[in-house]
This record gives structure tokens, sequence and C-alpha cells, in this order.
């Protein structure tokens, strides 16, 4: 029989754990007795298998994804003066790295049922200021490449895929991050794949890589000659050999994350004030976040179901309850527009655990308990 309201008489499920074992364990050891611990050949080999598996030529190992965003967006040359189109609807640093290079993020809302940027709605937005659109693959689920980069092609701007949630992730054969002009990826421990903090850019233009490993070390290229300024922006040799062990896991966690997802979504589905994840045809969601709305239908508010599921022992997280445009830090920004569709899903949007070391009987048992509300 179940205990109510007893977190301790059973394992509390959390939202996210990072998957490291044995593997990752030997690699750091190797590191560290090396005595290489800072940028050398474990970040050059990780480097180039990660450009490997998203189908592009080349890649830059960075200290976070933050930091390939802002170094991606300055090798492009967006700065001062220049416009980017983004989302309200993402982690702030999508849009706290295009104000770092001194341009002005231009907020777009986003489709109802992706989450991600509608397209439809980027043109009416473009002046002779904009630069660039910076896309976010939010959740794991790729954002509608196909009209975005149409919309970019056609008014001459370059595309940026902030794919930090979407490793792996593919639209018809084509990897997130090898579709646009560059993309970023973040390594913090709860994304799909993790080297503890660190990031990296991809790209297919050699003149971008050229620009992105200067940007990374401070302009030098000749050991203490800095012909620009840079940053320190560099992933450690123990970051990579997590990062080398991670990357060869990556599919079977992204496999795993989909088949709990598909789990959830046999189960819950027609549960009254649920609204489940929507995944469109020849798109591969990889489910970062297994996210849910809670409606006004539903037996009970979201805040209440949060208070619920924690009672029962069930870890829950609400990415993002204030879109960027309504944060704090974000009150100067000027706006042209209003955001309802990100600012209603900030109200509702509810994920659940969707890590690949779920076992089924923890699934079985978040399925029951919402079940039984
Ligand atoms: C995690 C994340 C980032 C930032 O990555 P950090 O490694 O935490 O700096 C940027 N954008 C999105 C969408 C993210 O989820």
């Amino acid at each position: 029989m179940r205990e109510k309201n007893n977190i301790d008489m059973k394992k509390f499920i959390p939202i996210a754990i990072p998957s490291v074992g044995s593997h990752e364990e030997r690699a750091v050891i190797n590191v560290l007795r090396s005595g290489q611990l800072a940028q050398s050949e474990y970040v050059y080999a990780f480097e180039k298998a990660f450009a490997q598996y998203t189908g592009s030529k080349y890649a830059v190992a960075t200290s976070s994804g933050t930091t390939a965003l802002h170094a991606a967006l300055l090798s492009l040359g967006v700065g001062k003066g220049d416009e980017v189109i983004t989302t309200p609807f993402t982690f702030i640093a999508s849009a706290n790295a295009i104000l770092y290079t001194g341009a002005t993020p231009v907020f777009v809302d986003i489709d109802e049922k992706t989450y991600n940027l509608n397209p439809t709605l980027i043109e009416r937005k473009i002046t002779k200021r904009t630069k660039a659109i910076l896309t976010v693959h939010l959740f794991g689920l790729p954002a509608d490449m196909e009209a975005i980069n149409k919309i970019a092609r056609k008014s001459n701007l370059l595309l940026i895929e902030d794919a930090c949630q979407a490793h792996g992730a593919v639209i018809k054969n084509r990897k997130c991050g090898a579709i646009g002009d560059i993309g970023c990826f973040s390594f913090y421990p709860t994304k799909n794949m993790t080297t503890g903090e660190g990031g990296i850019i991809t790209t297919n233009k050699k003149a971008l890589w050229e620009k992105l490993k200067l940007i990374r070390e401070h302009g030098m290229k000749i050991r203490y000659h800095h012909d620009s300024i840079g940053y320190n922006y560099r992933m450690t040799n123990i970051e990579a050999a997590i990062g080398i062990e991670q990357l060869k896991k990556l599919d079977t966690f992204n496999r795993k994350r989909i088949s709990n997802a598909n789990f959830y979504i046999k189960e819950l589905k027609n549960i009254k004030g649920i609204v489940l994840p929507y995944v469109p045809k020849e798109y591969m969601h990889v489910f970062h976040q297994f996210t849910i709305r809670v409606t006004k239908d539903f037996a009970l508010t979201r805040e209440q179901l949060v208070d619920h599921l924690r009672k029962e022992g069930i870890g829950t997280g609400i990415y993002y309850p204030i879109p960027v445009h309504l944060q704090k830090a974000y009150k100067n920004i000027k706006k042209s527009s209003r955001f309802p569709v990100a600012e209603k899903a900030a109200n509702e949007v509810l994920s659940l655990p969707v890590y690949p070391q779920l076992s089924k009987k923890e699934l079985e048992r978040i399925v029951s308990v919402i079940k039984n509300v």
C-alpha cells in the first residue's frame, strides 16, 4: 500500500540526473594522470567526434553553452546597432548572448504546439538593422527550420541554432546544429549529454571556425601575439574526456528518453486538461524535457499538481515560469509587441522526469499518481 505524504517511504524521483559512470571516471583519471588538464588533445579529439556526429565540418569546444552562443554571434560579426530575432520562451542565455555583443534581441512569439519560434510572425519583425535569426530547439524538438531558413535566405540573414537542448535531434536526416550557419550546444549536467559545464559550436564554414578559435583564446594564433580582443572560453581536457565518453552513449540516452516519452504519451492521453507534447512528421524530438500543459480543465491547478507530485516523491520542473521579455533584467529592453502565446505557455507548462535511467516502475508510479488525481 502506498504511504500518503511520506517522501521518505520511497525513493524521490528528481526531475533530472546526469548519466555518468565508470567510463567517464576512467577517462577523467587518465587526464589527471597525464598532467595536461587544460585544452589540448582531448578537446581536439572531442571536437572532431562531435563535428562528425552532427554532420558538420568543424566544431569548437567552449566553457559553456552561453559562451558558445556569445562566441558564435561574435564570429558572425553581430554587434552594436544590429538586431537579432529570437524567441522569448527560452532559457535566458539565448537572449543574453545577443545583449553581450551590444546587439538588440527582437522577440517573436512562439507556436502554441511546438513552443518554438512561429515562422509566420518573423517577417514583420525584420528591419534594415536585422542581422540574424537565433532559433532555439526548445525541449529537444527541432524548430521549423525549413520555413525559418527560407526567411533567412530571402532576407539575407544569418541563422544561428541554439541547440543547447537538442543534441542528436533530427529533421529529415539532418541533425540540429548543422542546418543553419552555426549551431551551439551546452553540456550542463541536465542536458542530453554532459561534460559538467561546457559547450560546443558547430559550423561548415572554415572562416568561422578560424574566427571562433581566436575568440575562444584571447585572439591568439601565435603564442602571446594578440591580433584581436578575445576571451578565455576554453573547455578543459577533463571536461572533454567526459564528453568523448558521453557522446558514445548519446544515441542510447536519446532512445531511452524517447521511449520514456512514448510511455507517458500512451498513458496520459485522454486526461482532461492535460496537453501532451506534439512532434511534427519527420522530426525527431529528443525530449530534453517532457513538457505537458496543465490547463484550467484539469482537476488541479498546475501549482497544486506540482505540490501533489512532490508529496508523492516526484520532482517536476517549470521551464520557464517567466518568458524573457517579462524578466526584470529586460525591463529596459524595448519590445515591439506582446507575446501572448509565450505568456500562456509560461503559465501552463510542467515538465516531468524523462531522463534515461528512469525505471519502468518509476514511470508507472508517476503516471499512476497523475491518473489518480
Ligand atoms: C542550457 C541552455 C543554454 C546555456 O547553456 P549553459 O551551458 O548553461 O551556459 C542556452 N540556451 C538554452 C536553450 C539552454 O537550454
